[in-house]
Order: structure tokens, then C-alpha cells, then sequence
């Protein structure tokens, strides 16, 4: 009778909840239901381990950060062309695996006609070259993940009207589409431009479509793109403030007027900027 009862004692203990013996582990991913093209939000609270959790979604890593003992935070993306379905989230820390969902509901992205110059639509043989080049220096900038500098939720650089939106086809001159990597704001030229959050300046340059354009590293592989600049007030490795004043809106580059271009990149996923704004980070 006595070993009965110890043996039962002992097959309590092994298969008694986690949460017994202390909180067990709680994932929460917002928003739910997100578009694609759209960022996310990972936070993973009660780990007690000794390894950063990484998460897998879509075959892509997204590594945390610890933001509380015990708590972790991680900002994932999913690539525009993802299929509107139920994914997996996969989340390893040490041997320790961990599931969550995600739902990625369909959109229908609007087309835009526009017109611009015709050398600016179909560039020379010269111009070709140029963005080549240029294309191949940012792609670099994007294979980069450095330590995380942002702190809390990502603001707009500018508090004006979107012009056009994220993932807009744009047909250009009746001929060309283009898809619309990040968000124009409508704004007069001069227009102060703000940093969508704290980090290093990587890139300040004159592109053959991006005009004046600075590139901002905010860590963890999450880099804010401004185009069409007038002038630009900061250098590459220049340490950056949320909120700090880095250029004026101007309409260099492929532009039709003064605007500005803001994009977002996360692990070199074309990301929209207002998605990753709107998180409560
Ligand atoms: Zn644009």
C-alpha cells in the first residue's frame, strides 16, 4: 500500500504543471491578425533561461531582447508577398521550444498611376550603372544586425498626410510598375524631419531615386529609410535621438514635388512604417 501511494506521489511530481513550481512561460504576439507587409510584436514573459530566445516565423529569425527579468521582446515582420494563412511562430531558447500563432489576412494593394520624366522612368545605360551600385550598397546595409538601439514604440517622422500608401503599384508613365517600398507624406519643402527613434546614421548620400537619403541603424536589424530630402543634417555615425530633427523635406531624386519618403526595413524585409509605429512597443 505504501509504495502505491509513493508511487503515485512521484508520478505527481513529474507530471504536475510548470506553474507548481513557478510562473510558467506566457508568449503573447500582437496585433493578432496582421496584413502582409506588416510588422509584430513578440513578447515572451516567465523564461528563466540562460540563452537569448530567438523566434522562426516564415523561415526568418527574429532574435529578443530582454526588456524585464525574465522577459523578453522581439520585432518580427512578414514579407509582402507571404500568403494570407495561420503561421507558426517557433521560439527557441536553448533546448527549450516554444509555440505561438500568427494570422496574416488577405489585402488588395491599390495601383496608382503617376507621371514623371521619362529619363527617370527608363534610365540610360550610365544611370543604370548608378543604381546598380546604389542598390548594392543598400542591400549590404540591410545583411547587417547590430545591438538594438531603439527605445519604446517608433514615431513619424512627420505628423503630415500619407500621400501614398505602403505596397501601392505604382504605373509610371502608362508603362513601368513599381511597387511603393514605404509611405509618402505630403509636405512643403524646408519641412523639418524627425528620427523615427533612437540610432546610428549608416547612410547619407545622393541616390539616382532616392535623392538626398539617410539610412538610420535603430539595432537588432530594423533600419528607417528618408528620401527626397532638401539637406541633411547629420553624417554616417552619427548617434541619433528619437524625435531629433535629421533633414528637410526637399523633392530631389525620381520626385513629382516636395514630399517625403519614409521607409522601413526589418532583417531586410520591406516593412509598413505605419505597422511598426502603431506597435505599444
Ligand atoms: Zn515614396
Amino acid at each position: 500500500m505504501k509504495n502505491s501511494f509513493l508511487f503515485l506521489f512521484l508520478l505527481a511530481i513529474i507530471f504536475l504543471p510548470e506553474s507548481v513550481f513557478g510562473k510558467s512561460v506566457i508568449i503573447q504576439t500582437t496585433p493578432e491578425k496582421i496584413y502582409p507587409g506588416d510588422a509584430f510584436l513578440i513578447k515572451i514573459k516567465n523564461l528563466r533561461s540562460k540563452n537569448i530566445p530567438v523566434a522562426i516565423v516564415n523561415k526568418k529569425e527574429f532574435v529578443f531582447v530582454e526588456n524585464d527579468k525574465n522577459s523578453y521582446i522581439a520585432i518580427g515582420a512578414m514579407d509582402i508577398n507571404s500568403k494570407p494563412k495561420k503561421y507558426k511562430i517557433r521560439i527557441k531558447s536553448g533546448n527549450k521550444i516554444f509555440w505561438s500563432y500568427l494570422h496574416v489576412k488577405k489585402k488588395k494593394f491599390p495601383s496608382i498611376h503617376i507621371n514623371l520624366p521619362e529619363e527617370k522612368v527608363f534610365p540610360n545605360e550610365i544611370d543604370q550603372l548608378r543604381i546598380a551600385d546604389e542598390k548594392c550598397k543598400m542591400e549590404q546595409i540591410w545583411q547587417l544586425t547590430t545591438e538594438k538601439k531603439w527605445e519604446g514604440s517608433f514615431i513619424l517622422p512627420i505628423k503630415n498626410e500619407i500621400s501614398t500608401k505602403f505596397g501601392a503599384k505604382r504605373i509610371m508613365n502608362q508603362k513601368l510598375t513599381s511597387i511603393h517600398w514605404g509611405i509618402d507624406f505630403k509636405a512643403q519643402e524646408g519641412e523639418g524631419i524627425k528620427a523615427s527613434n533612437n540610432g546610428k546614421v549608416v547612410l547619407t548620400e545622393n541616390l539616382f531615386y532616392g535623392g538626398n537619403t539617410i539610412v538610420i541603424d535603430h539595432g537588432l536589424g530594423i533600419y528607417s529609410i528618408y528620401m527626397h530630402l532638401s539637406d541633411i543634417k547629420v553624417k554616417p555615425n552619427d548617434e541619433i535621438k528619437k524625435g531629433e530633427v535629421i533633414g528637410n523635406v526637399g523633392s530631389t531624386g525620381r520626385a513629382t514635388g516636395p514630399h517625403l519618403h519614409f521607409g522601413i526595413k526589418i532583417n531586410g524585409i520591406n516593412v509598413s512604417p505605419v505597422s511598426l509605429i502603431k506597435l505599444n512597443i
